[in-house]
């Protein structure tokens, strides 16, 4: 189904420009040429139907090539982080049960030589060399797919602990896109810069299934880079970008005073502060269209639509899925409290399947249908989610409930603090402290706090512990990992 939709799109678009990447172009109609003899190369080395294969590559066109030959061949696609440790693809090869590897050659040989992978794998030095071995090739006859069937394993962020593998369908796929392009309302002419790494469900589905739906085109660079993202969007011509939260402190930090002349007209992504979504509307000029979503969710669940934005929330719920903020005996709470954000599909196969080889887990985060994403929020009366943060950060001092959010983002202000984590730690008094974890870039003195917050902060809310760090843990997509940070700081309480 989802190579049925891609085939469409590529007929339906032909010269169009699909991706943009370096100095190429390729269009929709050459990428069809690619992906359906790529799969008669994938077919030839043994891939099947329903086999799962890891693909480890970076932000290049071989990515999508694959991606869509898997798809195209009736195979699930197991996209790697290009910061894998050893370790982390051994867990995900045993617990996906991979049979075949493929994608950058470079990336292929990092994992023998880790000793991550040693079964059969075909890898590509760039994507001249990928088009140039399938040239030849007949293409092959495309999988007939029904739209629940698996069109990917994807592994969570590894946030709050090791990584689960979700599993996708192809229909959770192309409702995701379709629905985005129509809440924020893109079009053919559009152009959307990627820069965040392809494996994450952000750029899949914000990105290439949006351009799957409306034939968009899309540019792909290697990383981030803050100070090079305007001078490449001006280059490319890009109208739009996906972002998460530290991308976007990063970028408005980079920021020139004055913006040069650019066709960005939106970007879509979760997890920007109203500070940082005021700079980007208001500096850079460009419509911020912030999300709510989940690797579970097939990507989001709420949006900012075209014309309904509502700044500092995540929007409202998108058609296809109801939302519900529950209470700790799953009723529902009343607008404005907050509770744990669930989901509910309305329509088959639009949230995750469940988490491969998990099937209690699975079924303890769906209940009576709604699917408990493990996150805190609350709707307000005209129906937008405001995201509040993970229930497992809460930090529980006393009979208080503190958002380490809050927190942090007071402490972000302090001018020698570069980031910061806010973390509970255990108490014998209080049940909880406050432990802050920065990372400065001049002069701190944790002494000399107490007078940065008072007026700032409720004093409820004051860190009892700060301590410094070269760095914070972060997941390969710049999320800080809380729960890691909790056990690392465990070492050294005072
Ligand atoms: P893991 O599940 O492995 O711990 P993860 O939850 O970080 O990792 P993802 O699926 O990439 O993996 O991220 C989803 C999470 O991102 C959500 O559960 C939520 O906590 C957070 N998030 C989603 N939308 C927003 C948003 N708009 N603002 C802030 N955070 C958000
Ligand atoms: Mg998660």
């Amino acid at each position: 189904m989802f190579a049925a939709t891609l085939q469409r799109r590529c007929e339906a678009s032909g010269d169009a420009p699909f991706v943009l990447h370096g100095d190429r172009t390729v269009t929709w109609r050459e990428l069809l040429e690619v992906v359906s003899r790529t799969a008669t190369l994938l077919h030839r080395n043994g891939v099947r139907h329903g086999d799962r294969v890891l693909l480890a590559c970076g932000n290049n066109p071989n990515f999508l090539y694959l991606w869509f030959a898997l798809r195209w061949a009736g195979a699930t696609c197991v996209p790697l982080h290009n910061q894998s440790t050893p370790e982390h693809v051994r867990r995900i090869v045993a617990d996906a049960g991979i049979t075949f590897a493929t994608g950058d050659a470079e990336a292929l040989a990092r994992l023998r030589e880790g000793e991550a992978w040693a079964g059969a794998g075909h890898g590509f030095a760039d994507a001249e060399e990928l088009e140039k071995s399938v040239v030849d090739l007949p293409p092959l006859p495309r999988a007939d797919a029904e739209p629940g069937d698996e069109c990917s394993l994807l592994y969570t962020s590894g946030t709050t602990g090791p990584p689960k593998g979700a599993v996708i369908s192809d229909n959770a796929f192309v409702a995701g896109g379709r629905e985005l392009a129509e809440a924020i309302g893109i079009t053919a002419e559009d152009r959307i810069l990627l820069a965040l790494p392809l494996f994450h469900t952000n750029p899949q589905v914000y990105g290439v299934m949006t351009a799957i739906a409306t034939g968009c085109s899309l540019v792909l660079v290697e990383r981030f880079e803050p100070a090079r993202f305007l001078e490449q969007a001006v280059h490319y011509g890009a109208t739009g970008f996906t972002y998460v939260g530290t991308m976007l402190a990063m970028l408005t930090r980079a920021l020139p005073e004055r913006i040069p002349e650019h066709r960005l007209r939106f970007c879509t992504g979760g997890g920007a502060p109203i500070e940082l979504w005021n700079v980007i509307e208001d500096h850079l000029g460009v419509d911020v269209h912030e999300l709510y979503g989940m690797t579970e969710t097939g990507g989001w669940v709420t949006a900012n639509r075209a014309g309904e934005r509502r700044r500092g929330t995540c929007g409202t719920v998108r058609p296809d899925m109801e939302l519900a903020v529950l209470g700790p005996a799953d009723e529902p709470v009343p607008a404005g409290e907050p509770g744990e954000i669930c989901v509910r599909p309305l329509r088959p196969a639009v949230l995750f399947d469940g988490y491969h080889g998990k099937a209690e887990l699975t079924l303890r985060k769906f209940r009576n249908l709604w699917f408990h994403t493990g996150d805190q929020g609350f709707v307000d009366e005209n129906g937008y989610l405001h995201f509040l943060g993970r229930l497992d950060d809460m930090i529980r001092r006393g009979g208080e409930n503190i958002r380490p959010a809050d927190v942090e983002a007071v402490l972000a202000e302090h001018p020698a603090v570069e980031e910061v984590a806010v973390v509970g730690v255990p108490d014998e008094v209080m049940g909880q402290e406050v432990r802050a974890v920065v990372v400065t870039n001049g002069d701190f003195d944790p002494w000399a706090l107490a007078e940065f917050l008072t007026g700032r902060l409720p004093k409820l809310a004051w860190p009892r512990y700060v301590s410094v760090r070269d760095a914070l843990p972060k997941t390969a997509t710049q999320k800080i990992q809380a729960a890691r940070l909790r056990v690392l700081e465990a070492g050294d309480i005072d």
